[in-house]
């Protein structure tokens, strides 16, 4: 504080000053752009790279603050964490993404813990109001960053199959989650009332970090792209309120906007997997769920590459819905060939795209993309839904629990309610994937089980590409 008064009383210092808030400023409206191209496949590429920039004038910004004290540690820190996110972004594998996401996300609510505890242990000369105002931005800080830590890194956990994707089911969980909050809230008032009482802050810090675990924990797996997006506005409040800390309006505007869109994402999955996202964001709040592992589904059929390249040959109409494993499989490419081959033949082959297929929203729509698939042709569930009665031939490429009958047939089921792919409604369906295990929400497909339905076991890639030199 003392430093920054020092550095705003002299001239250079503030014609600096002046020109770090312009930077903000223009990196703050970047960040905005990117946001609004990131909307749209044909200007995403643009929207990644107003976000590059902006967080590049954002950082050259801050290191060269005048305020800024200890240069030499900043880069140090820099050039260490830079090194590590670079061989962590070449290594890691698409279907990965989620992880790595909900990694970085843990270690943002790390750090507004930090920044929380030592804004409150160095706030310098404060008295008042302003004291007050101070010790609630620490409070919820710790609090958002400490929640946003553990439930991260149970993401991370369940998404990497560390950890199982079923719900915790803990007895009166719901009424143990309320607790936390209103202990941490009465916690809260003594802390301010006692101008920064750091017991109250240390205890509030273990409740959230038990609070957060449990939340995440408790959310069964075919939720998880929502938790996901969820963590992803956690940690966008975490930086916010470090902004507020630190008295950095950048940090502040760029908290916001991943906070606001996070939980506009997770809203708009929410709605189209048709969950309650109070629900969702509550730990699974009202939804009772039975795992029936036993039920017998009757006999599934196994066909071959042959047989499918005549059924295509002789389709009008094909729609692929690729899942995960395709993803897994890095079929795209020649799905694509496939798609190309039976277009040039006069068969209409179109896509069906379902909101959460893959580890990631929007994972299907890079991949098809990437393999140079028009996009004229990738339609989303609900464009798609009705026509699947029409069709000769649906080729579901390891997909799964998007394509799950039980999910509109089951009440019981933990997918119940979540809108699928109605590929039942076809012809015929051919479902590539290796074995007959289940798929990330860990439960059985009756789908498999159809009359209409044939089995192509085997690497997805490997089956269409035989697939391929069979058309
Ligand atoms: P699923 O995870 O339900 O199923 C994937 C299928 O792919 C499995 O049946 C698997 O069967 C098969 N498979 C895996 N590897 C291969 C391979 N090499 N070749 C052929 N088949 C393969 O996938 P969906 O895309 O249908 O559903 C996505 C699920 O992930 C949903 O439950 C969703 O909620 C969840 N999720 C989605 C996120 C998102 O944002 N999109 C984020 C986190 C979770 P087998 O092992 O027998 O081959």
């Amino acid at each position: 504080m003392d430093k920054i008064n020092q550095v705003l009383n002299s001239d250079a210092g503030a014609s600096e000053m002046a020109l770090i808030q312009a930077a903000y400023f223009v990196a703050a409206l970047l960040f905005i752009f990117s946001l609004a191209g990131l909307s749209k496949q044909e200007s995403a590429e643009n929207g990644v790279w107003y976000g590059i920039i902006g967080m590049l004038i954002a950082l050259v910004a801050t290191i060269f603050d005048p305020s800024v004290t200890n240069i030499t540690y900043i880069i140090i820190a820099m050039v260490i964490g830079g090194a590590i996110g670079v061989r962590f972004a070449v290594k890691v594998e698409m279907t990965q993404m989620p992880e790595l996401v909900a990694m970085l996300h843990s270690f943002v609510g790390l750090a507004a813990v930090a920044v929380g505890y030592n804004s409150f242990l160095e706030h310098g000369e404060m008295s008042g109001m302003m004291l007050n105002i101070h010790l609630v931005e620490v409070f919820l800080g710790v609090f958002i960053g400490a929640v946003t830590f553990t439930g991260s890194v149970v993401a991370f956990g369940k998404l990497r199959g560390i950890l199982s994707s079923s719900p915790l089911m803990l007895p009166h969980r719901h009424k143990m989650n309320l607790l936390a909050g209103l202990v941490s809230l009465v916690l809260m008032v003594y802390f301010v009332q006692q101008e920064g009482h750091i017991n109250s802050l240390i205890i509030m810090t273990v409740i959230a970090l038990i609070f957060g675990w449990h939340l995440v924990a408790s959310i069964g797996g075919a939720d998880m792209p929502v938790v996901v997006s969820m963590l992803n506005s956690y940690s966008g409040w975490a930086a916010a309120s470090a902004g507020f800390m630190l008295g950095n309006d950048l940090l502040i505007v760029t908290g916001a906007l991943v906070g606001s869109s996070g939980a506009i994402l997770s809203y708009i999955m929410c709605r189209a997997m048709n969950r309650s996202f109070i629900s969702v964001i509550a730990g699974g709040f009202g939804q009772e769920v039975s795992l029936n592992t036993d039920q017998d589904y009757g006999e599934y059929v196994e066909t071959n590459a042959e047989d499918v390249a005549d059924m295509l040959k002789n389709a009008k109409s094909v729609i692929i819905t690729p899942g995960y494993g395709m993803a897994v499989a890095q079929a795209q490419n020649a799905v694509s060939e496939i798609t190309k081959m039976l277009r040039d033949k006069g068969v209409n082959v179109r896509f069906g795209i379902h909101p959460v297929a893959g580890r990631l929203p929007g994972h299907m729509n890079v991949l098809l993309a990437e393999a140079k698939v028009p996009y004229d042709i990738v339609l989303e569930m609900d464009e798609i839904n009705e026509d699947f009665d029409e069709t000769d031939v649906v080729l579901v490429i390891g997909a799964n629990d998007t394509v799950n009958p039980s999910a509109a047939e089951d009440p019981n089921s933990p997918i119940a309610g979540m809108p699928v792919l109605e590929v039942w409604n076809a012809k015929q369906v051919i479902a590539f994937k290796r074995s007959m295990n289940p798929g990330y929400a860990g439960v059985q497909n009756p789908l498999f089980f159809k009359s209409n339905t044939s089995m192509l076991f085997g690497d997805a890639r490997d089956s269409v590409e035989n697939i391929a030199k069979a058309i």
